[in-house]
């Protein structure tokens, strides 16, 4: 009997099979599919004309192999000018970018980059104060802080060196003193706070680069600071050195949330922003508001893109699993002019890998152009264009 029951009903592992194939099937329906990176921005076409405007682009990172290239590139594009924010330092990297100053006619400038890590050795103030003057007396237009600085400088005790550090009010005011602007990134995009899972919307980012991600714990295993907290240290960093010009990268480091980096342009004098790697993100929000934005603060906004032309590849604001290719870079720019210069809707952004939306252009007045695109950086870094 126990035999027959056995074999009119289906033994308990087929069963058990069954349901495991349905549930799996279940989930796979149901589970967020990653989302893909966005369609490429087209080139500029014949019918599409861009403003001929004096460009400066405050952001981006060159190494010296790829002069020629990046000229070319500059020529191109119509861009008059490249600021460096890998411009090294007064021992490594910085004089060779003088030279390069000089022979390009000044189109090609660097920022200086500081040794934060050196913030615990008994001399650092004389080090600090020395090092930026170099940095100056050797051409740099500014200082370049990398998002390390907040992120990924460990101190002896453990922790990780804030922006807001006292012990830094002194490099700050040093550089207000020379009159270095300061390029500051801090944090990074919100989403990269978040679990690197499958329905974080910059998932294929995340996936590209794992060590992008600041969810959870940091390789030394304490809590990774939230986003919230890396950005108050920004703030008070601002707030700290009125006598400095800060320089927010990535539009003030809160390219998701416009309203804020408003209230810290009204709050702030020494602080302007520029828009590096970030016309995906800003080029979301409804198009009359950040049209109301740029026009309010005209003077306080510049024009970057964090285009990287180095020994490494080129990377076209982010990069994904594959290296971004010379033939792409037309398109790139375009992109960022469209949503500056045009009222068009829903198009494709700068940088696919950014994520999976399209934007809406601005149509801003040529006065705010001129400013955006080249008046504004000469102001705050103090240059004359190239008289080619
Ligand atoms: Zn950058």
């Amino acid at each position: 009997m126990q035999t027959n029951d056995k074999k009119k009903k289906p033994p308990l592992p087929v069963l058990l099979g069954l349901g495991l194939g349905l549930f799996a099937l279940l989930a796979l329906a149901l589970w967020p599919t990653s989302p893909p990176p966005g369609p490429p921005p087209p080139p500029p076409s014949p019918e599409e004309v861009f403003l001929d405007l004096p460009k400066i682009d405050v952001h981006t990172h060159l190494s010296l192999s790829q002069v020629p290239e990046i000229l070319g590139i500059m020529d191109e594009n119509g861009i008059d000018v490249m600021l460096n924010a890998s411009g090294g330092g007064p021992n490594r990297g910085l004089p060779s970018w003088a030279r390069v100053a000089a022979e390009t006619g000044g189109r090609i400038r660097p920022y200086c980059n500081f040794p934060f890590s050196a913030v615990e050795q008994p001399e650092f103030p004389e080090l600090a104060v020395a090092w930026l003057n170099d940095c100056k007396s050797m051409g740099a237009v500014g200082l370049k802080v990398f998002k390390s600085l907040g992120l990924g400088i460990p101190l002896s005790d453990g922790s990780l060196l804030r922006a807001d550090d006292p012990r830094l009010d002194l490099v700050f005011e040093t550089a207000g003193n020379l009159g270095l602007p300061v390029l500051i990134h801090t944090g990074d995009p919100q989403a990269f706070f978040e679990p690197p899972t499958r329905d974080n919307e910059r998932y294929a980012e995340l996936e590209a680069h794992p060590s992008w991600s600041f969810y959870g714990d940091d390789p030394a295993g304490n809590a990774w600071p939230t986003w919230e907290e890396i950005f108050a240290q920004f703030e008070e960093r601002v707030a700290r050195n009125p006598g400095t010009t800060f320089v927010g990268a990535h539009f003030g480091n809160a390219p998701e949330e416009p309203q804020r980096v408003a209230r810290m342009l009204e709050r702030y004098p020494n602080l302007v922003v520029e828009i590096g790697a970030r016309v995906p993100e800003i080029g979301r929000h409804d198009a009359g508001e950040m049209r109301a934005l740029f026009v309010r603060f005209a003077d306080r906004i510049l024009f970057g893109t964090d285009l990287a032309v180095t020994d490494g590849g080129l990377t076209l604001g982010s990069s994904g699993p594959e290296e971004d290719r010379r033939d792409q870079v037309p398109a790139f720019f375009a992109s960022h002019f469209r949503y500056l210069e045009t009222a068009r809707r829903g198009f494709a952004h700068p940088t696919p890998i950014q994520g999976n939306w399209t934007i809406d252009g601005l149509s801003l007045p040529r006065e705010v152009l001129q400013k955006v695109y080249a008046d504004n950086a000469r102001q705050v870094f103090r240059l004359e264009l190239p008289s080619n």
